[in-house]
C-alpha cells in the first residue's frame, strides 16, 4: 500500500498541516508550547479507566492508573505509561528553568514535569488536556 500523497510520519508534518487537523487550542499547546488556563481542560477531573494518547499522533503517553488529583488545574500523572511515549528536556523559557514534556514520536508539546509529585516516583507530569486524547479501556 502506497501513501505517497502526504507524509504519514507526523514528525515531519508542517505547521500548516497541523493547523488543519487540530483545534486552535490543541495547535497552540502542542505546536507553540502553549499552556491552557488552569482548571479549563476537560480531562483535569477525568477519572475513567483508560489510556491518554497524544492528540496529534496517537502515541500512548499516560495511563489512568497513574493519574492523581494534584490540585494544580491540569491533568497530573506521577509517571508516563512507559519509557517510549514521552521525552523530557530542560526548558529555560519564561524566566524559569523547567522540564518540558514532549511526545517522543511527534515532538508535540505536552506540558512540564516537576519533582513535587506523590509516591512512588515523587514526580508530577503536569499535562495540558488539549494535548491528550482519552481512550477508554474496554472491559
Ligand atoms: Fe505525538
Amino acid at each position: 500500500m502506497s501513501e505517497r500523497s502526504g507524509s504519514t510520519d507526523k514528525a515531519d508534518w508542517s505547521k500548516k498541516q497541523w493547523r488543519e487537523v487540530l483545534t486552535p487550542e490543541q495547535f497552540h499547546v502542542t505546536q507553540e508550547k502553549g499552556t491552557e488556563p488552569a482548571f479549563s481542560g476537560e480531562l483535569y477531573g477525568h477519572k475513567a479507566n483508560g489510556i491518554y494518547k497524544c492528540v496529534c499522533c496517537g502515541q500512548t503517553l499516560f495511563l489512568s492508573d497513574h493519574k492523581y488529583d494534584s490540585g494544580s488545574g491540569w491533568p497530573s500523572f506521577y509517571q508516563p505509561a512507559d519509557d517510549t511515549g514521552v521525552e523530557t528536556e530542560t526548558d529555560s523559557s519564561h524566566g524559569m528553568v523547567r522540564t518540558e514534556v514532549t511526545c517522543r514520536q511527534c515532538s508535540a508539546h505536552l506540558g512540564h514535569a516537576f519533582d513535587d509529585g506523590p509516591a512512588p516516583t515523587g514526580m508530577r507530569y503536569c499535562i495540558n488536556s488539549a494535548s491528550l486524547k482519552f481512550v477508554a479501556k474496554k472491559n
